[in-house]
């Protein structure tokens, strides 16, 4: 097919023919080397995540916020030189291990840490979990699902930056290649674009409890131990299978809104707890859960744990329990 050099590009970036996509297979093909330098130069935004009404109190100092509490987990399953096991995802570490994953050491200063909360909100919304043992009140109960949901709301928001990366990952290659990471590209950003307003509207309902005080409506289950948890996590998913292997929601229909059940493993006082959260409407969660009860306490922890591993980045292992890495 023949396109007019003056014609918008095919590729859908808005420029024209000959400023975009013309002549593509003859130019210099990104090397790895680039590509390692634009995954470092990708810049994470800083901001606080509350809602407007109480940006008021925020400070200029957005810090980096701890994913899951430093102060009791993280210390509680380190080794003597403060490491967790966590997994670094980066370009050089995916090409040098041909695209698996590994666990490595990573002092927990670094483990699980995000640019999403001014120094105040960090303190005043979070010292409930940070300094307080569990005593499971409504109040810590909020501040666990809070931030897991901030975090992945983080996570998600929007980068064009990265977009335009991959967009251009086609210099160089046949038109066929062209057309496959064009769309691979503009299956991605469907993809964030839908998780991130999926999330921030799930975020919206918290904001709104936050702001006017009151507690939401929501289910938690508990899973408690009388040591520390040697795995740490704080996230959110939509799961699309239960603990039995059944699925349960298609998360490929972008038209139904999937899911969420919020999760958090830590330890306080000496104690492991793992918590799952989850609005009280959001019944295929209440089965999935109903699935993890039934299963046999002997197999609870090992189905925890491959359930960890889907969500593995954000994944904090200790040291000392000699899990293999595979
Ligand atoms: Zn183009
Ligand atoms: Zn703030």
């Amino acid at each position: 097919m023949k396109l007019g050099r003056n014609k918008n590009c095919w590729c859908g970036s808005g420029k024209k023919y000959k400023k975009c996509h013309l002549n593509r297979d003859q130019q210099k093909p990104i090397s790895i080397g680039e590509t390692h330098n634009a995954a470092k130069a990708i810049k994470s935004n800083r901001y606080c995540s509350v809602p407007k009404a109480l940006k008021n109190k925020c400070t200029n100092k957005v810090i980096n916020a701890h994913t899951v509490s430093k102060s009791s987990t993280l210390v509680e399953i380190a080794d003597d030189t403060n490491h967790v096991l966590g997994l670094k995802i980066s370009m050089p570490a995916l090409i040098k291990n041909k695209g698996d994953i590994y666990l490595e050491k990573i002092g927990i200063n670094q483990a699980s840490t995000f640019k999403g909360f001014c120094s105040y909100h960090d303190k005043s919304l979070f010292s409930c979990i940070e300094d307080e043992g569990f005593t499971k009140t409504n109040e810590q109960f909020f501040a666990l699902a809070y931030r897991a949901i901030c975090k992945e709301v983080y996570a998600k928001s929007p980068n064009t930056e990265i977009l335009d990366f991959i967009k251009s990952a086609d210099k160089g290659k046949s038109i066929i290649s062209q057309l496959a990471i064009q769309s691979l590209a503009n299956c991605f950003s469907l993809g964030t674009d839908t998780a991130f307003d999926e999330l921030n509207d799930l975020k919206i309902l918290f904001d709104d409890s936050l702001v006017s005080n009151t507690v939401l409506d929501m289910c938690h289950v508990i899973i408690s131990s009388n040591s520390p948890c040697p795995v740490s996590v704080s996230s959110i998913v939509a799961p699309d299978v239960d603990f039995e292997g059944k699925k349960i929601q298609d998360l490929s229909n972008l038209k139904v809104v999937p899911e969420h059940v919020i999760f958090n493993s830590f330890s306080s006082d000496g104690n492991g707890y793992i918590v799952f959260s989850w609005l009280k409407t959001s019944l295929i969660i209440t089965g999935f859960i109903e699935t993890l009860i039934r299963q046999n306490v002997s197999n609870i922890f090992n189905a925890l744990l491959r359930f960890f591993y889907c969500i593995r980045e954000y994944l904090h292992i200790s040291c000392l329990v000699g899990i293999t890495n595979r």
